[in-house]
């Protein structure tokens, strides 16, 4: 199952993804992790470069969802400030989230892009989906119990290093 657990693209953060990147693969949506893609783990508040990416991508027209595991509650919220629609309780790196998410902005896979930070629910998810997985590090070294033992199952499988 190597090949799933590998990004086709890595950056440092979210912020460096201009929109022509996205352009130039073909991409026309961008499904977006939550906690520690767009702000850090357990904060309620985005950075504001966060907020402007948001903001540039929606300039350049691509479309855009949330698909987190995160609750109803914290989901709505959120992507309510940002302005566009958000899956909850996506269950990564199950496809049901993402697929919800095509449905509902009316994409093909092969048109659109996840990013996330986590390898074990973002990346493989996205790659069983047929998205074009890109992988950014995490905002913050604190997250959910539960992810500690995925990050060391990422080291464990890719090496990789957060
Ligand atoms: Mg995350």
């Amino acid at each position: 199952m190597g090949h799933w657990l590998v990004p086709d693209a890595v950056f440092g953060k979210l912020t460096e993804i201009s929109p022509e990147f996205f352009y130039e693969k073909g991409i026309k949506a961008v499904l977006l992790d939550l906690d520690n893609t767009l702000l850090p783990w357990a904060e309620g508040i985005f950075p504001e470069e966060s907020l402007r990416w948001i903001e540039e991508m929606k300039a350049a027209g691509l479309l855009l969802c949330l698909v987190s595991n995160n609750k109803p509650e914290r989901v709505a919220q959120l992507a309510g400030e940002l302005g566009i629609p958000g899956i909850s309780q996506a269950v990564k790196p199950r496809r049901k989230g993402f697929r919800q998410a095509l449905r509902l902005l009316a994409v093909k896979p092969e048109e659109t892009a996840v990013v996330g930070d986590q390898i074990m629910t973002d990346v493989l998810g996205g790659n069983r989906a047929g998205l074009f997985t890109v992988l950014v590090n995490p905002l913050s070294p604190v997250e959910h119990k539960g992810t500690y033992f995925l990050r060391w199952l990422e080291r464990v499988l890719t090496g990789r290093r957060v």
